[in-house]
Order: structure tokens, then sequence, then C-alpha cells
């Protein structure tokens, strides 16, 4: 058994129904407010010449306002597909994607982007710069109000040191606190992390990991993780929806995930639980 307030809900529906996420906060209760993110049913397709590979089928989740909604699956389960049709760079082929009730079109500075490389930084602009540019450019504001925004979260991400650095001089977990100051400056409606830490050492991923909590505590932003580690998923999430492999599917969703439950070793135990539930449950299906 995980610990008690852990809840894990399979989701099957043979018909393909949308079950996931449905009338539920994280606290399983019936949902009073709108989501801010409903992800309906959505079906995703590249079409290469000669070949459509479908990267997701049918995925439905809600996203509420302070959750740290985790998509978990392994690699190749369509979670960056996904995490960029949220963002509005990709269309679904099937099914839509709301934000606060209105249809994600396009890209647009609602929702931020972290993505896993350390190039997503403005090489010839300095850490205060690669901040300040899109506050100043996509929010409008004054060069001296950009800063100052600009400051404040750099600070947060304990970076104030490495202020007027160039991207070229930083590590690895540096560069990736950048790009979170820079996304978080933004203040958007939700925060787009696509494996953020995968690429860091285990060390500084663990640093970077406990910060974004923490920085979560101060603020209650919304984010929507994406990775394919469970102990992370674990870690970051307060909900975590379990992707199935190629094409991804919903084949359940971790609620209420009780993070302090790593000192009687249940986070061991549901940890194996969702391995359990990502890849045996192949074989009851067909
Ligand atoms: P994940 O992020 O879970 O590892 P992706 O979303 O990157 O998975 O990929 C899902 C599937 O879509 C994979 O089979 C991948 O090969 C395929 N895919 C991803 N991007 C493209 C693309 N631009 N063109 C064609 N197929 C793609
Ligand atoms: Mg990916």
């Amino acid at each position: 058994m995980t610990s008690p307030a852990t809840k894990i809900r399979p989701i099957r529906d043979e018909a393909g129904a949308d079950l996931s996420g449905a009338g539920l906060e994280p606290t399983g209760k019936p949902m009073a407010v709108e989501p801010l993110l409903e992800v309906s049913s959505v079906t995703l397709r590249y079409k290469t010449p000669g070949l459509i590979i479908t990267a997701t089928e049918r995925v439905s989740f809600t996203v509420n306002s302070a959750d740290r909604f985790v998509l978990l699956g392994p690699s190749g389960c369509g979670k960056s597909t996904l995490l960029k049709a949220v963002g509005g760079y990709l269309q679904p082929s099937e099914g839509s994607i709301t934000i606060k009730g209105r249809k994600v079109t396009r890209p647009g500075p609602d929702r931020m982007m972290v993505f896993q490389e350390f190039d997503q930084l403005l090489p010839w602009k300095t850490v205060l710069e690669n901040v300040t540019f899109p506050l100043a450019n996509a929010r409008g504001l004054s060069r001296r109000a950009a800063e100052e925004k600009a400051r404040h979260y750099i600070e947060k991400v304990n970076l104030t040191r490495a202020i007027d650095s160039y991207p070229h001089t930083l590590s690895g977990g540096m560069k990736q606190r950048v790009a979170i100051a820079r996304g978080m400056a933004m203040e958007p409606d939700i925060l787009l992390m696509d494996e953020p830490f995968a690429a860091l050492d285990a060390l500084t991923r663990r640093t970077c990991q406990d910060e974004l909590l923490q920085l979560w505590s101060d603020t209650r932003f919304t984010v929507l993780f994406v990775t394919h580690s469970i102990a992370e998923a674990i870690k970051i999430g307060n909900r975590i929806l379990l992707l199935s492999p190629h094409p991804g599917r919903v084949k359940a969703e971790v609620v209420d995930v009780d993070t302090t439950s790593t000192a009687d070793g249940s986070a061991g135990r549901l940890e194996q639980e969702i391995h359990d539930m990502l890849f045996s449950e192949e074989k009851h299906e067909e």
C-alpha cells in the first residue's frame, strides 16, 4: 500500500472515453471552479512522408490553479508532443485544449516553456538581459519595471551573483535556473516544463527539484511538468498522469501524492506501484 493520502485511479475505458481528471480537484472532491487547463480527448499525429505517427491518443486531463501536475511516461510516449500542443506550437489532430475556457491556437506569454536543453538562453545576452528581454518585449513593461521584476526572480532562483554573466560561463544547473526565472518572471497562467532537470548530474538535479518546490511554496504557481523519472514525478507532483508507451494513452492518475512519505519507505512502494501500472498492465489489455 502507498501512504493513505495517495490514491491511484486507473483510467480504463473500452470506448476510450475521457475519464481522466474529470470533475476532480487534487482532493478528489467535486470541482467547483472551471479548471485552468483542459485537455480533452487529444490525439496528436505527425505526418511524415509515407508515414503517419500517432504520438498520443485521446488524452484527457485537467489542471487546476496551483497544481504541480506531472505527465509521466517512457521515452517516445508523446509527453513533449503534448506539452508543445499545450504551448500552442502544435495543433491537435483531434480533441481540444483550452486555457481558462479559451481554445489554445498559438503560443502565448500565458504559457511559458522551460526545455531540457541548456541552449535555450540567448548567448549574447547576460542573465539579467535574458530574463528582462521577454518582459520588455512580450509583456511591454518599461525597461526599469522589467529589470526590477527580472532581478526579483533571479534572486528567487539564487542567481544574483551571476546576474551579469553570459550563458557560456554558467553551469547546466545555473542555465536551467535562468530559464526558470525567465519563465516565472512572465507570471504565466501555467509554466510548462519539459524534463528541465534530465540532463543535470544527480546532485544538481536534486537541488534544482528542491528549489522548484521551494519556489512553488512561495508563490503557488501552476506547473505542468514532464518527466520519464518515476522518482522525480513523485517528488515534484501533487498529481501525476501516467501515460502508456507509444502511442501515449492515459493509464491512470495519481492524486494527492504524498511527498512526505519518503521516511517510512512508502515513496519506494509508490514508485513500484506506478512502475507496475505503467508497464505490466499491457498484458491485461486486448
Ligand atoms: P517523449 O517526449 O515522451 O519522449 P515525443 O513527444 O518526443 O515523446 O515523441 C512521441 C512520438 O512522436 C515518438 O514516436 C517520436 O518519434 C514521434 N515524433 C516526435 N516528434 C516528431 C516529429 N517532429 N516528426 C515525426 N515524429 C515525431
Ligand atoms: Mg520528450
